[in-house]
């Protein structure tokens, strides 16, 4: 596909943290106790003649600080390292709206925010009510995505939807109620920007959700979703958290090129092969 739609693809890391294995998944596992961080990305689709579209705001420093998050840089000097000024940005998809996912909208107030129905109205409604459920949402962001409704930059989407030639929003719920992975056509084929469909590519390999679902065979089935989108291969999704993202994808300043094959297969990568 000389001419695909999609050109770049970055995946920009602005945050970490360090925890063990268990904390990512919701069954016990062997290596319970050996490190297992978590990185915190926002993504950046490229095409010609159109302003780069991005993937989830980030959080900023209050939220770190509150959730002892290590902020590595802000989100928009991220942006700013991989070419994007964010004051230019059109469109930002919202693939869910937990703190680390939307949590900085203001970096963007040039932007129309995309969501899915389902999660806007989950995240304004009764089920917030649950504190266990509640709490990967931080208010204030939701309160300034309802402002942002109100002011004519939030556009719905509701269930599976082409979002521009080559680029598919496609609802993977489970996680959440409304999350939404995305699809992009680029040179080496589909490019599943699966978000936190799975967190980790071992939540996928050893088929242990993380442990934050509102529905965990929907979970399941959203897992099921995104590997058929990348045609069965894990070197065709790219989750939400994983640092495997950032050491197997050509990368350089903490962003990789996920639009590129990976330098060897992520599931030899993973097996420690
Ligand atoms: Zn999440
Ligand atoms: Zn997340």
């Amino acid at each position: 596909m000389a001419d695909a739609p999609v050109t770049r693809i970055d995946a920009i890391r602005y945050a970490r943290h360090e925890r063990v294995a268990e904390a990512n998944f919701s069954e016990p596992v062997d290596d319970h106790d050996l490190p297992m961080p978590l990185d915190y990305y926002v993504w950046a689709i490229h095409r010609e003649g159109h302003p780069p579209l991005i993937v989830d705001t980030g959080f900023g420093e209050h939220a770190a600080m509150a959730r002892g998050r290590t902020l590595i840089r802000p989100v928009e000097e991220g942006l700013r390292a991989a070419g994007i000024d964010h004051l230019l940005v059109e469109d930002v998809i919202l693939t869910h709206l937990h703190y680390d996912h939307a949590g900085s909208l203001n970096v963007f107030p040039n932007a129309k925010f995309h969501v899915q129905d389902a999660e806007m109205a989950f995240a304004t409604g009764r089920h917030v009510c649950d504190h266990g459920v509640r709490a990967p949402f931080d208010g204030e962001p939701v309160a300034q995505l309802v402002r942002k409704l109100y002011a004519d930059h939030v556009v719905f989407h509701d269930g599976d939807e082409d979002f521009a030639p080559g680029i598919r929003l496609v609802k993977a719920e489970g996680h959440t109620a409304g999350l939404m992975v995305v699809v992009c056509d680029t040179a080496r084929g589909p490019v599943v920007l699966c978000s936190d469909a799975a967190h980790l590519y071992a939540n996928i390999t050893r088929a242990i959700p993380f442990p934050i679902f509102v529905d965990e065979e929907a979970y399941a089935r959203a897992q099921d979703k995104v590997m058929a989108l990348a045609g069965g291969s894990l070197d065709h999704v790219i989750p939400g958290h994983d640092p495997l993202v950032l050491s197997c994808f050509p990368a350089t300043n903490d962003i990789a090129r996920v639009d590129l094959p990976p330098h060897r297969p992520i599931s030899e990568a993973i097996s420690g092969a």
